[in-house]
């Protein structure tokens, strides 16, 4: 099975927000388990505020295509790092 240092949610590192469950929302696959974290791209949609996540890859695909300047301006690319359940009561 898989080793017990379950990841339960990612730090965002740049914009320091921590992600519950982290998956590219293009292709569903969750972000890296490694402790150093994985590069991600970030989209915000500023009127409804509403945050996407995308893998290096497709985010590398997303930003190919984006045209306009302005919404260029949409996208960061970012850092997840991976968070260990490390909070436990005893
Ligand atoms: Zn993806």
């Amino acid at each position: 099975m898989e080793p017990n240092t379950e990841v339960s949610s990612y730090l965002v590192v740049n914009r320091v927000e921590v992600l519950d469950h982290a998956g590219c929302s293009a292709c569903g696959r969750g972000f890296s388990s490694d402790p150093i974290g994985e590069k991600a791209l970030v989209l915000t949609l500023g009127n409804s505020e509403r945050t996407y996540f995308f893998c290096s890859s497709c985010g590398d695909n997303i930003v190919s295509r984006v045209e306009s300047e302005d919404a260029r301006k949409r996208y960061l690319w970012d850092w997840t790092v991976p968070l260990r359940n490390g909070h436990r009561p005893h």
